[in-house]
């Protein structure tokens, strides 16, 4: 099974959202196998955004991604990745889907309520960057015999 990794942004926390965006993905069958409140650095933020270090928005994204805390989650599942971007919906929230996370709670770019990683690839980077080892836990989810097939379990 894959992991992936989840920030609930600043924006979700100071507007109640937390429990309703954890519930998503619950619901989706994705099981919660990390999860802590945190307050993110500089240092952290250059690393996770380096890719959007020299854009103009950076600055702003940044102070925004430190205003408060944010909820990082680690969610395990089939193709997991995949699967929480698409709950998760597009970038530009005012134009994400309907039924999606910021399709259904947010209007901005910026402040569009969560962080799903992209790609396997940035997901084994992410997950490691937000949570040690022993934050991980690994458990039995009875629901799995229910959420997935036998042959894809
Ligand atoms: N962002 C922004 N302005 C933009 C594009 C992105 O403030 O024009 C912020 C936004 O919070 C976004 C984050 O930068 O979620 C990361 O951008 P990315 O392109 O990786 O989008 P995501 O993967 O979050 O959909
Ligand atoms: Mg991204």
């Amino acid at each position: 099974m894959e992991r992936t990794l989840v920030l609930i942004k600043p924006d979700a926390v100071q507007r109640g959202l937390v429990g309703e965006i954890i519930s998503r993905f619950e619901k989706k069958g994705l099981k919660l196998v990390g999860l802590k409140m945190m307050t993110l650095d500089e240092a952290v933020l250059r690393e996770h955004y380096a890719h959007l270090a020299d854009k103009p928005f950076f600055e702003g994204l940044s102070n925004f991604m430190k205003s408060s805390p944010v909820i990082a989650l680690c969610l395990e599942g089939l193709e997991a990745v995949d699967a929480v971007r698409l709950v998760t919906g597009i970038t530009k929230a005012r134009e994400a889907d309907g039924g999606t996370i910021r399709g259904d709670f947010a209007m901005s770019v910026s402040c569009n309520v969560v962080h799903a990683s992209d790609s396997r690839e940035s997901a084994e980077k992410e997950v490691p960057r937000f949570f040690n080892p022993d934050e991980i836990h690994e458990y039995f989810k009875s629901e799995y015999v229910h959420v997935y097939a036998e042959d894809e379990r």
